[in-house]
């Protein structure tokens, strides 16, 4: 069985980028299908990110989807950075006037999937052997199977929201993209356990063991993270040893970390990676698709947001005013904050992880530095705008 259906702008990909991206389409009276290789309870269950920009969260309110993030979620108006044995707090909303929220990626998620659904514009889940097709064209194609049937989807154009590892960059013939990548010689081994935070705000720790965070997502649920080597084997850790070398890392005098059920736990590997340009016919790429940063910085769901919004709005313009020019600029005008955040990304990374085989010169480098920003008001300042992210796009 086969059929042909024709919509919009076809979205590959039920993540933030893709959901957040149909839920502004919609509000502009423009259609879309969405289309997700997995099924609703898998990717409403993905723990991933965490932290919320300023931006992120009024952008979300503006949509409408933001009444449970508004209810459960937890602004944070600063965080601690950890070093030498003492603790030294960054004043994000005193630094900027601006502040960021936690909320699990999935809540956002399951909050954008429910939105979507109100809507009554199709998302279509476990769809299968996605593919793209006559991307220069007028008519873009995307292929994809579902439930037995093989479907041509006819679009205006194709929004790529599938991830890193997803099939709509691949699509793009050879010779046209840019590469631009960095691997880290470390990962972070994350844990989520069922206690109340220790801290009533983040800590970024850095320690001559390797890096640590201690992160929540509710006011019961601990979010942990570990430096760890970029292979490492999980099974290496069990529950003991994960606590133990946290406790080495994280506690101070007077303060210990406090422990609870394991619930979840992984090894996520580090990578910066953007390519360029973001877009190539009538193919645009957003968020995972196109770039990826090491987690230090909270970057990635909210970078995912931040290129929606841009190609929302260029798509926008051009079917209310046939204006073309901000969907020509899109990548450009994207690659400014995904550049400005994989700085910051590559910054606090290198700032805050021992390097394996790393000296004591290295050490008194990110000493100094980390000393540099807890006592300057500029430096702090600076770390703070970034963290909170930029409004308008960083120039
Ligand atoms: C394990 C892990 C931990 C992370 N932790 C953090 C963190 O602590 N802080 C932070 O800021 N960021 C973190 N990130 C990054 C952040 O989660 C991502 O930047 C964010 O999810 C990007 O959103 P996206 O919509 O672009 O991509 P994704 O969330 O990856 O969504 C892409 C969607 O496309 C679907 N898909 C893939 N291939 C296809 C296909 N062929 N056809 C149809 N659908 C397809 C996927 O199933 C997925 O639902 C983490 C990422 C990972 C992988």
């Amino acid at each position: 069985m086969s059929r042909t259906e024709r919509t919009q702008v076809g979205i590959v990909g039920a993540g933030p980028a893709g959901l957040v991206l149909a839920h502004l389409l919609h509000l502009q009276g423009i259609d879309s299908v969405v289309l997700e290789a997995r099924g609703r309870e898998y990717v409403e269950g993905r723990i991933r990110a965490g932290v919320l920009e300023h931006g992120t969260v009024e952008l979300l309110d503006e949509m409408g989807v933001a009444g449970r993030l508004r209810e459960q979620g937890l602004p944070h108006h600063g965080f601690e950075l950890q070093f030498g044995g003492a603790r030294h707090r960054i004043d994000l909303s005193g630094l900027t006037g601006r502040h960021i929220t936690v909320y699990g990626q999935q809540e956002v998620v399951r909050d954008l999937i429910a939105a979507r659904l109100a809507t009554g514009r199709p998302l279509v889940f476990e769809a299968e052997d996605v593919s793209l097709h006559e991307l220069e064209s007028e008519s873009p194609r995307v292929r994809y199977r579902h439930r037995g049937a093989e479907v041509e989807l006819v679009c205006d154009v194709v929004a790529g929201c599938d991830g890193h590892h997803g099939t709509c960059r691949d699509s793009i013939p050879d010779g046209v993209l840019s590469v631009f990548a960095r691997d880290y010689p470390f990962g972070w081994l994350g844990i989520l356990a069922e206690v109340a935070p220790s801290s009533e705000e983040l800590i970024y720790c850095w320690s001559e063991r390797g890096f640590a965070l201690h992160s929540m997502r509710t006011p019961r649920l601990t979010r942990l993270y570990l430096q760890c080597a970029h292979d490492e084997e999980i099974e290496a850790w069990p529950d003991d040893r994960i606590w133990e070398e946290l406790h080495a890392r994280l506690d101070l005098d007077g303060w210990t970390l406090g422990e609870g059920p394991i619930v979840e736990k992984g090894v996520t590997g580090m990578r910066s990676f953007v390519v360029e340009p973001m877009q190539h016919g009538r193919l645009f790429l957003a968020g995972d698709a196109a770039h990826i940063v090491p987690p230090t910085g909270a970057k990635g769901l909210n970078l995912a947001v931040a290129d929606v919004r841009v190609l929302a709005a260029a798509l926008g313009a051009w079917y209310r005013e046939g204006d073309t020019a901000p969907l020509a600029a899109y990548s450009e005008t994207a690659l400014r904050r995904v550049w400005r955040a994989e700085h910051f990304s590559w910054w606090m990374t290198t700032m805050l992880h021992r390097p394996p085989g790393g000296d004591v010169f290295d050490a008194k480098l990110q000493l100094s530095q980390l000393a540099y920003v807890a006592s300057s008001r500029a430096a702090a300042t600076s770390l703070a705008e970034n963290y909170v992210g930029f409004e308008p796009d960083p120039a």
